[in-house]
Protein backbone atom coordinates (compact mmCIF):
# COMPACT_ATOMS: atom_id res chain seq x y z
CA UNK A 1 0.00 0.00 0.00
CA UNK A 2 1.60 3.32 -0.37
CA UNK A 3 2.40 6.14 2.25
CA UNK A 4 -0.01 8.50 0.29
CA UNK A 5 -3.13 7.47 -0.82
CA UNK A 6 -3.99 11.28 -1.41
CA UNK A 7 -1.87 11.02 -4.25
CA UNK A 8 -4.66 10.20 -7.28
CA UNK A 9 -7.15 7.06 -7.12
CA UNK A 10 -5.98 3.56 -6.83
CA UNK A 11 -8.71 1.11 -7.32
CA UNK A 12 -8.45 -2.26 -6.14
CA UNK A 13 -11.39 -3.67 -6.13
CA UNK A 14 -15.27 -3.02 -8.68
CA UNK A 15 -18.07 -5.33 -7.26
CA UNK A 16 -21.62 -5.39 -7.76
CA UNK A 17 -24.93 -6.97 -6.76
CA UNK A 18 -28.14 -7.22 -7.58
CA UNK A 19 -30.73 -5.09 -6.91
CA UNK A 20 -34.42 -5.28 -7.14
CA UNK A 21 -37.31 -3.30 -5.86
CA UNK A 22 -41.11 -3.06 -6.48
CA UNK A 23 -42.61 -0.22 -7.30
CA UNK A 24 -45.88 0.72 -4.95
CA UNK A 25 -47.78 1.28 -8.13
CA UNK A 26 -46.98 1.19 -12.39
CA UNK A 27 -45.07 3.69 -13.37
CA UNK A 28 -46.41 4.52 -17.05
CA UNK A 29 -45.30 6.31 -19.71
CA UNK A 30 -45.91 6.65 -23.34
CA UNK A 31 -43.24 4.25 -24.38
CA UNK A 32 -43.02 1.84 -21.18
CA UNK A 33 -44.59 0.16 -18.40
CA UNK A 34 -43.06 -0.55 -15.24
CA UNK A 35 -43.65 -2.37 -12.37
CA UNK A 36 -40.17 -3.17 -10.53
CA UNK A 37 -37.40 -1.83 -10.86
CA UNK A 38 -33.99 -4.23 -11.73
CA UNK A 39 -30.45 -3.22 -11.04
CA UNK A 40 -27.27 -3.46 -9.54
CA UNK A 41 -25.65 -1.75 -6.62
CA UNK A 42 -22.07 -1.17 -7.25
CA UNK A 43 -19.04 -0.61 -4.97
CA UNK A 44 -15.33 0.51 -5.90
CA UNK A 45 -12.60 0.42 -3.44
CA UNK A 46 -9.44 2.24 -2.78
CA UNK A 47 -6.07 0.72 -1.91
CA UNK A 48 -6.69 2.48 1.16
CA UNK A 49 -10.08 1.08 1.85
CA UNK A 50 -12.37 4.02 1.07
CA UNK A 51 -15.75 2.20 -0.73
CA UNK A 52 -17.69 4.59 -2.98
CA UNK A 53 -21.29 3.54 -4.27
CA UNK A 54 -22.95 3.96 -7.31
CA UNK A 55 -26.34 2.16 -8.87
CA UNK A 56 -28.31 1.57 -11.76
CA UNK A 57 -31.48 0.33 -12.95
CA UNK A 58 -32.26 -2.08 -16.64
CA UNK A 59 -33.93 0.55 -18.62
CA UNK A 60 -34.37 -1.48 -22.43
CA UNK A 61 -36.47 0.84 -23.78
CA UNK A 62 -34.14 4.14 -22.97
CA UNK A 63 -30.42 3.11 -23.05
CA UNK A 64 -30.81 -0.13 -24.64
CA UNK A 65 -29.34 -1.78 -21.49
CA UNK A 66 -29.99 -4.93 -19.15
CA UNK A 67 -28.66 -6.04 -16.08
CA UNK A 68 -26.64 -8.91 -17.66
CA UNK A 69 -25.30 -6.40 -19.88
CA UNK A 70 -24.27 -3.80 -17.27
CA UNK A 71 -22.50 -6.62 -15.47
CA UNK A 72 -20.89 -7.47 -18.09
CA UNK A 73 -19.90 -3.99 -18.77
CA UNK A 74 -18.68 -3.44 -15.17
CA UNK A 75 -17.16 -6.58 -14.73
CA UNK A 76 -15.22 -6.61 -18.04
CA UNK A 77 -14.00 -3.48 -19.60
CA UNK A 78 -14.45 -0.97 -16.97
CA UNK A 79 -13.34 -2.80 -14.75
CA UNK A 80 -10.00 -3.35 -16.48
CA UNK A 81 -10.00 -0.05 -17.58
CA UNK A 82 -9.74 1.32 -13.84
CA UNK A 83 -7.26 -1.62 -12.23
CA UNK A 84 -4.96 -1.68 -15.43
CA UNK A 85 -4.29 2.20 -15.54
CA UNK A 86 -1.58 4.05 -14.11
CA UNK A 87 -1.18 3.25 -10.49
CA UNK A 88 -1.20 7.32 -9.27
CA UNK A 89 -4.36 8.51 -10.95
CA UNK A 90 -7.13 11.42 -10.31
CA UNK A 91 -10.96 11.35 -10.22
CA UNK A 92 -10.64 12.76 -14.07
CA UNK A 93 -8.30 10.25 -15.39
CA UNK A 94 -10.38 7.70 -13.84
CA UNK A 95 -13.69 8.51 -14.92
CA UNK A 96 -12.65 9.43 -18.48
CA UNK A 97 -10.91 5.61 -19.06
CA UNK A 98 -14.69 4.83 -17.62
CA UNK A 99 -16.24 6.71 -20.49
CA UNK A 100 -13.29 5.52 -22.83
CA UNK A 101 -14.01 1.86 -21.58
CA UNK A 102 -16.77 0.98 -24.55
CA UNK A 103 -19.37 2.32 -26.34
CA UNK A 104 -22.64 3.26 -25.27
CA UNK A 105 -23.60 1.59 -21.81
CA UNK A 106 -24.10 4.58 -20.18
CA UNK A 107 -26.61 3.31 -17.05
CA UNK A 108 -23.04 0.82 -16.03
CA UNK A 109 -20.62 3.68 -17.02
CA UNK A 110 -22.80 6.36 -14.32
CA UNK A 111 -22.65 4.21 -11.71
CA UNK A 112 -19.19 3.47 -11.37
CA UNK A 113 -18.09 7.12 -12.21
CA UNK A 114 -20.67 7.87 -9.41
CA UNK A 115 -19.52 5.23 -7.06
CA UNK A 116 -16.15 6.92 -8.13
CA UNK A 117 -17.09 10.39 -7.27
CA UNK A 118 -18.16 9.00 -4.24
CA UNK A 119 -14.96 7.63 -3.05
CA UNK A 120 -13.35 10.59 -4.02
CA UNK A 121 -15.39 12.86 -2.15
CA UNK A 122 -15.29 10.23 0.99
CA UNK A 123 -11.61 10.59 1.04
CA UNK A 124 -11.98 14.47 0.66
CA UNK A 125 -13.65 14.14 4.23
CA UNK A 126 -16.65 16.43 2.39
CA UNK A 127 -20.13 15.76 1.01
CA UNK A 128 -20.02 15.21 -2.93
CA UNK A 129 -21.60 18.55 -3.47
CA UNK A 130 -19.34 20.09 -1.67
CA UNK A 131 -16.16 18.37 -3.20
CA UNK A 132 -18.36 19.94 -6.86
CA UNK A 133 -18.09 22.89 -5.25
CA UNK A 134 -21.46 23.22 -4.48
CA UNK A 135 -23.30 23.35 -1.07
CA UNK A 136 -25.99 20.36 0.44
CA UNK A 137 -28.26 23.18 1.72
CA UNK A 138 -29.24 24.51 -1.74
CA UNK A 139 -32.89 24.34 -1.82
CA UNK A 140 -33.90 20.71 -3.86
CA UNK A 141 -37.71 21.01 -4.35
CA UNK A 142 -38.91 18.12 -6.68
CA UNK A 143 -41.78 17.54 -8.85
CA UNK A 144 -43.96 14.06 -7.99
CA UNK A 145 -44.72 12.35 -11.39
CA UNK A 146 -48.41 11.38 -12.34
CA UNK A 147 -48.06 7.95 -14.61
CA UNK A 148 -50.20 8.11 -17.68
CA UNK A 149 -53.79 6.12 -17.45
CA UNK A 150 -57.43 6.99 -17.12
CA UNK A 151 -58.09 10.68 -16.67
CA UNK A 152 -60.20 9.49 -13.24
CA UNK A 153 -57.34 7.78 -11.78
CA UNK A 154 -54.27 10.49 -13.12
CA UNK A 155 -56.77 12.89 -10.90
CA UNK A 156 -56.53 10.70 -7.81
CA UNK A 157 -52.85 10.54 -8.33
CA UNK A 158 -52.69 14.46 -8.24
CA UNK A 159 -54.68 14.98 -5.33
CA UNK A 160 -52.48 11.81 -3.04
CA UNK A 161 -49.42 13.69 -4.49
CA UNK A 162 -50.79 17.42 -3.64
CA UNK A 163 -51.64 16.40 0.22
CA UNK A 164 -48.51 14.90 0.77
CA UNK A 165 -46.78 18.32 -0.25
CA UNK A 166 -45.70 18.22 -4.00
CA UNK A 167 -46.97 21.11 -5.20
CA UNK A 168 -46.01 20.65 -8.66
CA UNK A 169 -46.42 17.75 -10.46
CA UNK A 170 -45.11 16.34 -13.83
CA UNK A 171 -47.80 14.78 -15.81
CA UNK A 172 -47.17 11.69 -18.36
CA UNK A 173 -49.13 12.48 -21.54
CA UNK A 174 -48.16 11.18 -25.02
CA UNK A 175 -50.04 8.76 -26.33
CA UNK A 176 -52.90 10.05 -27.93
CA UNK A 177 -53.16 14.05 -28.11
CA UNK A 178 -57.11 14.48 -27.84
CA UNK A 179 -57.11 12.06 -24.92
CA UNK A 180 -54.14 13.22 -23.76
CA UNK A 181 -56.65 17.20 -22.69
CA UNK A 182 -59.08 15.03 -21.16
CA UNK A 183 -56.37 13.31 -18.92
CA UNK A 184 -55.02 17.00 -17.94
CA UNK A 185 -58.27 18.65 -17.70
CA UNK A 186 -58.85 16.04 -14.87
CA UNK A 187 -56.00 16.34 -12.95
CA UNK A 188 -56.30 20.33 -13.14
CA UNK A 189 -59.55 20.15 -12.04
CA UNK A 190 -58.47 17.71 -9.11
CA UNK A 191 -55.91 19.80 -7.99
CA UNK A 192 -56.30 23.58 -9.56
CA UNK A 193 -53.46 25.39 -7.37
CA UNK A 194 -50.39 22.69 -8.61
CA UNK A 195 -48.09 23.59 -11.17
CA UNK A 196 -47.38 21.69 -14.06
CA UNK A 197 -44.80 19.94 -16.17
CA UNK A 198 -45.92 17.74 -18.80
CA UNK A 199 -43.90 14.80 -20.26
CA UNK A 200 -44.87 13.22 -23.86
CA UNK A 201 -41.87 11.22 -23.73
CA UNK A 202 -41.91 11.66 -27.62
CA UNK A 203 -45.51 10.61 -28.39
CA UNK A 204 -46.60 13.68 -30.64
CA UNK A 205 -45.72 14.76 -33.69
CA UNK A 206 -44.38 18.61 -34.58
CA UNK A 207 -48.08 20.05 -35.26
CA UNK A 208 -49.93 17.89 -32.78
CA UNK A 209 -47.69 18.94 -29.98
CA UNK A 210 -48.39 22.57 -31.29
CA UNK A 211 -52.05 21.91 -31.58
CA UNK A 212 -52.75 20.86 -28.29
CA UNK A 213 -49.93 22.92 -26.41
CA UNK A 214 -52.31 26.15 -27.76
CA UNK A 215 -55.56 23.85 -26.19
CA UNK A 216 -54.24 23.34 -23.07
CA UNK A 217 -53.61 27.44 -23.08
CA UNK A 218 -57.17 28.18 -24.26
CA UNK A 219 -58.58 26.00 -21.81
CA UNK A 220 -56.32 28.51 -19.16
CA UNK A 221 -54.59 25.75 -17.81
CA UNK A 222 -50.54 27.14 -16.77
CA UNK A 223 -48.27 24.79 -18.30
CA UNK A 224 -44.30 25.28 -16.16
CA UNK A 225 -42.85 23.53 -19.44
CA UNK A 226 -43.03 20.69 -21.67
CA UNK A 227 -40.60 17.68 -22.07
CA UNK A 228 -39.41 16.16 -25.15
CA UNK A 229 -43.02 16.61 -27.05
CA UNK A 230 -41.37 14.73 -30.08
CA UNK A 231 -38.93 11.53 -31.10
CA UNK A 232 -35.38 12.46 -30.17
CA UNK A 233 -34.55 12.16 -33.62
CA UNK A 234 -36.75 15.17 -34.90
CA UNK A 235 -34.61 17.83 -33.67
CA UNK A 236 -36.01 20.52 -36.53
CA UNK A 237 -39.40 19.13 -35.22
CA UNK A 238 -38.26 20.04 -31.81
CA UNK A 239 -37.09 23.33 -33.23
CA UNK A 240 -40.32 23.74 -34.89
CA UNK A 241 -42.21 23.39 -31.35
CA UNK A 242 -40.11 24.90 -29.18
CA UNK A 243 -40.55 28.14 -31.70
CA UNK A 244 -44.27 28.14 -32.08
CA UNK A 245 -45.31 28.61 -28.84
CA UNK A 246 -44.68 30.23 -25.10
CA UNK A 247 -44.13 27.65 -23.13
CA UNK A 248 -40.81 26.73 -22.70
CA UNK A 249 -40.01 23.28 -24.23
CA UNK A 250 -37.78 20.62 -22.63
CA UNK A 251 -35.21 18.24 -24.29
CA UNK A 252 -34.82 14.91 -22.37
CA UNK A 253 -34.49 11.58 -24.88
CA UNK A 254 -32.47 14.37 -27.54
CA UNK A 255 -30.00 15.44 -24.77
CA UNK A 256 -27.42 12.39 -24.17
CA UNK A 257 -24.37 13.99 -24.02
CA UNK A 258 -22.88 17.39 -23.78
CA UNK A 259 -22.40 17.57 -27.93
CA UNK A 260 -26.44 16.84 -27.59
CA UNK A 261 -26.43 20.18 -25.67
CA UNK A 262 -24.66 22.04 -27.62
CA UNK A 263 -26.49 21.07 -31.05
CA UNK A 264 -30.45 21.60 -29.36
CA UNK A 265 -28.61 25.30 -27.81
CA UNK A 266 -26.74 26.44 -31.10
CA UNK A 267 -29.97 25.39 -33.32
CA UNK A 268 -32.63 26.84 -30.51
CA UNK A 269 -34.11 23.32 -30.51
CA UNK A 270 -35.37 23.65 -27.16
CA UNK A 271 -35.63 26.31 -23.90
CA UNK A 272 -33.86 24.20 -21.29
CA UNK A 273 -32.15 20.35 -20.87
CA UNK A 274 -33.17 17.57 -18.72
CA UNK A 275 -30.16 15.59 -17.26
CA UNK A 276 -29.84 12.42 -16.08
CA UNK A 277 -26.47 10.53 -15.16
CA UNK A 278 -27.79 7.52 -16.81
CA UNK A 279 -28.06 8.93 -20.26
CA UNK A 280 -25.10 11.00 -20.34
CA UNK A 281 -22.99 8.06 -18.52
CA UNK A 282 -21.98 10.08 -15.54
CA UNK A 283 -21.17 13.10 -13.28
CA UNK A 284 -18.91 14.88 -15.07
CA UNK A 285 -20.72 14.58 -18.38
CA UNK A 286 -23.53 15.88 -16.67
CA UNK A 287 -21.68 19.22 -15.14
CA UNK A 288 -20.02 19.21 -18.58
CA UNK A 289 -24.23 19.38 -19.92
CA UNK A 290 -24.80 21.60 -17.41
CA UNK A 291 -22.06 24.10 -18.28
CA UNK A 292 -23.00 24.75 -22.22
CA UNK A 293 -26.60 25.13 -20.84
CA UNK A 294 -24.88 27.93 -18.98
CA UNK A 295 -23.23 29.26 -21.42
CA UNK A 296 -25.85 29.10 -23.50
CA UNK A 297 -28.53 30.70 -20.92
CA UNK A 298 -30.56 27.94 -20.82
CA UNK A 299 -31.64 26.28 -17.41
CA UNK A 300 -31.55 22.96 -16.82
CA UNK A 301 -33.54 20.25 -14.88
CA UNK A 302 -31.86 17.13 -13.44
CA UNK A 303 -33.65 13.85 -13.63
CA UNK A 304 -33.20 10.51 -13.24
CA UNK A 305 -34.81 6.79 -14.10
CA UNK A 306 -37.00 4.67 -12.14
CA UNK A 307 -33.16 3.98 -10.38
CA UNK A 308 -31.93 2.67 -6.58
CA UNK A 309 -31.64 5.48 -3.92
CA UNK A 310 -27.92 5.70 -4.46
CA UNK A 311 -28.29 6.90 -8.22
CA UNK A 312 -31.70 9.32 -7.24
CA UNK A 313 -28.58 10.96 -4.30
CA UNK A 314 -25.84 11.26 -6.67
CA UNK A 315 -27.99 13.25 -9.03
CA UNK A 316 -28.80 15.45 -6.26
CA UNK A 317 -25.71 16.23 -5.18
CA UNK A 318 -25.00 17.54 -8.96
CA UNK A 319 -28.07 19.74 -8.51
CA UNK A 320 -26.93 21.32 -5.89
CA UNK A 321 -23.43 21.75 -7.40
CA UNK A 322 -24.12 23.87 -10.30
CA UNK A 323 -25.78 26.82 -11.35
CA UNK A 324 -27.70 26.02 -14.44
CA UNK A 325 -29.65 23.08 -12.26
CA UNK A 326 -32.46 24.87 -11.22
CA UNK A 327 -35.40 22.47 -11.81
CA UNK A 328 -35.58 18.97 -10.04
CA UNK A 329 -36.96 15.97 -10.98
CA UNK A 330 -36.13 13.43 -8.19
CA UNK A 331 -39.01 11.29 -7.11
CA UNK A 332 -38.07 7.93 -8.36
CA UNK A 333 -37.28 6.44 -5.44
CA UNK A 334 -40.60 7.48 -3.53
CA UNK A 335 -42.09 5.02 -5.73
CA UNK A 336 -39.82 1.81 -4.88
CA UNK A 337 -41.12 -0.26 -2.07
CA UNK A 338 -38.25 -1.07 -0.60
CA UNK A 339 -35.88 0.77 2.32
CA UNK A 340 -32.75 -0.37 1.74
CA UNK A 341 -29.91 1.04 0.91
CA UNK A 342 -30.87 3.87 3.10
CA UNK A 343 -29.42 7.29 3.49
CA UNK A 344 -28.22 9.65 1.16
CA UNK A 345 -30.84 12.76 1.71
CA UNK A 346 -34.82 12.89 3.43
CA UNK A 347 -37.53 14.15 1.72
CA UNK A 348 -39.84 16.32 3.59
CA UNK A 349 -42.84 17.21 2.01
CA UNK A 350 -41.34 18.09 -1.42
CA UNK A 351 -37.73 19.17 -0.41
CA UNK A 352 -34.68 16.72 -0.54
CA UNK A 353 -32.24 17.41 2.39
CA UNK A 354 -28.90 15.98 1.46
CA UNK A 355 -26.76 14.41 4.82
CA UNK A 356 -23.62 16.75 5.57
CA UNK A 357 -21.55 13.97 5.55
CA UNK A 358 -18.76 12.82 3.32
CA UNK A 359 -19.38 11.50 -0.12
CA UNK A 360 -23.36 10.61 -1.04
CA UNK A 361 -23.55 9.55 2.52
CA UNK A 362 -24.38 5.81 2.37
CA UNK A 363 -23.22 3.63 5.49
CA UNK A 364 -20.79 0.74 4.63
CA UNK A 365 -23.04 -2.30 2.83
CA UNK A 366 -21.90 -6.44 3.54
CA UNK A 367 -19.89 -7.08 0.85
CA UNK A 368 -20.66 -11.03 0.97
CA UNK A 369 -22.20 -12.51 -2.15
CA UNK A 370 -21.02 -9.46 -4.15
CA UNK A 371 -19.64 -10.06 -7.51
CA UNK A 372 -16.15 -9.30 -9.11
MG1 LIG B 1 -38.73 12.67 -19.76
Amino acid sequence: MPDSPTHGLTITDVRSRDYRGRLTHPFVTARRSVEEVIGLLVEVELDDGTVGHGSAAETLAVTGESVESMRAVIHGPVAEALTAGPVACGLRGRTDAVAAACTGNTSAKAAVDVALHDAWARRLGVPLAEALGGDTSTLLRTDMTIGLAAPEAMARAAVSAFEDGFTVLKVKLGRDWRADLDRLRAVHDAVPDAEFRLDANQGWDPKSAVRIIRAIQDAHIPLQLVEQPVSKHDLRGLASVTAAVDVPIMADEAVNSPRDAFEIARSGAADVLNIKLAKCGGIGHAMAIADVAHAAGLPCMIGAMMEPRVSITAAAHVAAAHPAITLVDLDSAEWIDEPAPAGGYALRGDRLHLSHTPGLGFGPTATEGMER
